[in-house]
């Protein structure tokens, strides 16, 4: 109806007018439309729907609208919506006991935040206070957020036009198919990333450095899973120069990768886990660090210095409460799991083998990435030009993607379906065989 129509164009012109949006030149943007979701679903007011395989800032693992989740929500509202973070409420505490239930031995305390960039902060924080040091190494293949040190500990563009915080030093995670390293093998790859972070570690000052911050595979960056022995190989670096190791799964945690955490894929234990996103698929801002038992210990005696008004807002730990309850009693993070190995690894496999322009493909779970190339050989990047092309091909076929740079990243919500899947496997494959180049 006409009614309808006219809060698309109300929802778009409002959003014009006076919202002032994140990382853009703001004259320029046409903001996509939504008014509702359910699932692996979203849809604007005239009722057109998107097949969502963004999970909207990679977030939503749960999939939209989660009943429990809602209604836990709406059950607290009523309850208690709002509290001092110095209170105890039963929300907060059952919410932190379900994290720490799934995080290694040795973890039992958990900092809530307002979201990621703040976990960062507030992580970074506590490896200076712990150690006693003040540099913090991060890769330049990374995000951790838009906030003082988190922006600053970021290795991608992002990072330059906001470096104001002090003691970030960058260094090249491992990455085989565009290797720093001159390697060809990926354990020639993970051998050589460490020996160049170790050298990066001395040539700093081992004394001075606090933490080693990173994603467990990071996301943004092109989900770039390291090669074996990396981060086995990083936890044994920091051991020897008495390093914190922090890992940042804000993006990967919480069922993306088919476990709880995606570094329990590997044989490796942090000293501070950041976590945000999937935690409660953002149906409520949250984050937090959880953190382990010798940090915590810390803070005993002594005042730790920082603190937000709403740290474990009772809605968000509703939330959090109700998505992991949810998950677990419906086998979420294992369908992430089988979804990758048995759906998205056959069929994207498939998609390479028929397209040139997909130079690399990797992943797991619902968290994959197709890296696209102008030429196979040289590795060259597909170009912004084209890439703004097959995102409004993908877009006109209902598919709502997650683009970047020159990769299409495959983040469907943790729920998604073999069908959905399929229905989008192919609305790829139509894109892709389009006379793209032209
Ligand atoms: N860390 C990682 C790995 C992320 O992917 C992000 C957001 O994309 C952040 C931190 C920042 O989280 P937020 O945007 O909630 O502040």
């Amino acid at each position: 109806s006409s009614a309808t129509a006219s809060r698309n164009e109300l929802a778009y012109d409002l959003d014009r007018a006076h919202v002032f949006h994140s990382w853009s030149a703001q004259g320029s943007l046409k903001p996509l439309v939504i008014a509702g979701g359910q699932g692996s679903r979203v849809w604007d007011y005239d009722g057109r729907s998107y097949l969502d395989f963004s999970s909207q800032l990679v977030n939503v693992n749960i999939g939209h609208q989660h009943p429990a989740v809602t209604a836990a929500i709406i059950e607290q509202a009523g309850l208690l919506a709002t509290v001092a973070p110095s209170t105890a409420t039963l929300s907060r505490g059952e919410a932190a006991r379900r994290i720490v239930e799934r995080a290694p031995e040795g973890f039992n305390k958990v900092f809530f935040t307002n979201g990621g960039a703040d976990a960062i902060e507030n992580a970074i924080r506590m490896a200076r206070l712990h150690t006693g040091r003040d540099k913090v190494l991060s890769t330049y293949r990374s995000y951790h957020g838009n906030t003082g040190a988190a922006i600053v500990a970021t290795g991608d563009w992002r990072r330059i036009p906001n470096e104001f915080a002090r003691g970030h030093v960058h260094f090249f995670g491992p990455w085989l198919y565009r290797s720093e390293f001159w390697a060809t093998s990926p354990e020639q790859e993970s051998e050589r990333a460490l020996r160049h972070l170790e050298r990066v570690i001395q040539s700093e000052g081992p004394a001075g450095i606090a933490a080693v911050l990173l994603e467990s595979i990071p996301g943004t960056a092109g989900v770039l899973v390291p090669p074996p022995g990396y981060l086995e190989g990083v936890r044994a670096l920091c051991d020897r120069y008495d390093i914190m190791l922090i890992l940042d799964e804000v993006m990967a945690g919480f069922g993306r990768t088919g476990t709880w955490f995606a570094f329990d894929g590997f044989d490796v234990v942090p000293d501070l886990i950041t976590f945000a996103k999937g935690v409660n698929s953002g149906y409520v801002p949250t984050g937090g660090v959880i953190i382990s038992d010798s940090i915590a210990h810390d803070f005993d005696t002594t005042v730790y210095p920082g603190g937000l008004t709403y740290s474990g807002h009772p809605l968000a730990m509703a939330s959090i409460v109700a998505a992991l309850d949810a998950m677990e009693t419906e086998g979420i993070v294992e369908n992430a799991a089988r979804i990758g190995r048995d759906v998205l690894a056959p069929g994207l496999a498939e998609l390479q083998a028929k397209h040139k322009v997909i130079g690399e493909v990797r992943g797991l779970g619902v968290f994959w990435a197709l890296e696209l190339v102008a030429d196979r050989e040289t590795r060259q990047p597909l170009s912004g030009a084209v890439m703004g092309r097959i995102k409004s091909e993908l877009l006109a076929r209902n598919l709502l993607p997650f683009l970047a740079e020159n990769r299409i990243h495959v983040v469907p919500p943790c729920v998604v379906t073999d069908a959905e899947v399929a229905e989008a496997l192919a609305i790829y494959d139509e894109v892709l065989s389009l006379d793209l180049l032209d």
